[in-house]
């Protein structure tokens, strides 16, 4: 006979919503016990009931740092499905939600090089609420004050649609080894220009409009960039590209300009 096992679950309290876009929204969520250890990478299944099923579920990555001990983050964006679209409209600070453990090994490669000071430079290339897992990574190891640099890559469609901007200018003001990289694919060059050039006078910040990222942005800005370690997380289509129109993902990008493929972690969010 074989064995049935019952998935532990935690009870967990929303605490704080906070818009991050116009369809875009991070939770703060704090447990009664405090017995909840992840690594950044991870993530869990949140359970909800909706209109169509009871106790349905979708992957969410951890976004905070796991050194944020008092409560977790989740960051959720609107992708006109069943699941997700129900939650950001319903739920509310107080409401009480169940997760699972965290689970998968996205990142955990990248933790152990870093740990042990092996890897100099990590790119992570995001596409959309693919950037979830890295603000986790990246508060992490400036935690740690490992001697790392980071060089974030971020795709969305415009500026509107652009997830933790105000954490990002926070975190480049606050680590020097951070570099980020912007493509706002379906933003004109102009509309770039509308906006108070006096936030990103920072420095370390680069982005690039109307078109996707390609090999070069990444020679460009990733220091001696085949010996460096990839995170790629996204949308399938980001990470792998489109067989039958010959489109490349990143990976295929990265590994045609002399990446190895061991030194390129992958995690896909879905169909897109
Ligand atoms: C390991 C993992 C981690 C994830 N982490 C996050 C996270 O941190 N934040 C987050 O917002 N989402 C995350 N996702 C995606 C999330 O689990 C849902 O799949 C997504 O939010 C869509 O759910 P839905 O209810 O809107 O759509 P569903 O009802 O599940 O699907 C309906 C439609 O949406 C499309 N769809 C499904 N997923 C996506 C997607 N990612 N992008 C575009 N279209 C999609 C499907 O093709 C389908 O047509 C993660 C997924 C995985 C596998």
């Amino acid at each position: 006979m074989g064995q049935i096992t019952v998935e532990k679950t935690y009870s967990a309290r929303i605490v704080r919503i906070q818009d991050e876009t116009h369809d875009t929204k991070t939770y703060d969520l704090v447990f009664r016990s405090d017995q909840f250890h992840f690594t950044p990478g991870q993530e869990v299944k949140l359970y909800a009931d909706t209109p169509l099923r009871k106790n349905d579920w979708r992957f969410y990555s951890l976004t905070s740092s796991p050194t944020m001990k008092e409560r977790i983050q989740l960051t959720m964006k609107h992708e006109a499905g069943t699941f997700t679209p129900y939650f950001l409209n319903h739920a509310r600070v107080g409401d009480t939600y169940a997760i699972s453990e965290p689970r998968g090994k996205f990142l955990s490669k990248a933790i152990e090089l870093a740990s042990e000071g092996k890897i100099k430079t990590i790119a992570l290339l995001g596409a959309s609420s693919g950037v979830a897992p890295f603000k986790s990574f990246i508060e992490y190891s400036i935690e740690k004050g490992w001697d790392l640099d980071i060089v974030l890559f971020h795709s969305v469609k415009t500026m509107n649609d652009w997830i933790y901007r105000s954490v990002l200018l926070d975190l480049l003001k606050k680590f020097e080894g951070l570099k980020t990289v912007l493509a706002f694919t379906r933003e004109k060059e102009e509309s770039t220009r509308d906006h108070d050039p006096s936030e990103y006078t920072v420095d370390r910040f680069y982005f690039v409009t109307e078109r996707r990222f390609q090999l070069e942005d990444v020679a460009r800005h990733v220091p001696e960039y085949t010996g460096a370690y990839y995170a790629i997380c996204g949308g399938i289509t980001f990470i792998g590209g489109v067989k039958t129109n010959g489109e490349l993902g990143m990976m295929q990008k990265l590994i045609r300009g002399g990446v190895p493929r061991e030194n390129i972690d992958i995690a896909s969010f879905g169909a897109k």
